[in-house]
């Protein structure tokens, strides 16, 4: 699978189709679409959440569809 490519690993935003280097965006926990920071995070508290404390990624538009925001923040299960 040539996506792995070393040295050339890049992802295209599913939502805006930017290219963008994975360690700025990343997969949707829930819809699992590979998503930029804008479309995956939306703010940069939202993201230092993901990346600090290892808050699950849920973008910005599975976040709209379940407003709780407590998709998985220890509240399920
Ligand atoms: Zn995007
Ligand atoms: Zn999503």
């Amino acid at each position: 699978m040539p996506f792995f490519r070393e040295g050339m690993f890049k992802a295209d935003c599913d939502v805006c189709g930017v290219r963008f280097d994975p360690v700025q965006g990343g997969v949707c926990t829930v819809c699992k679409r590979i998503l930029c920071r804008t479309h995956l995070h939306g703010s940069l508290a939202r993201r230092l959440k993901v990346t600090l404390f290892g808050a699950p990624a849920v973008c910005i538009y599975c976040r709209v569809a379940a407003p709780r925001d407590a998709v998985g923040q220890g509240a399920a299960r």
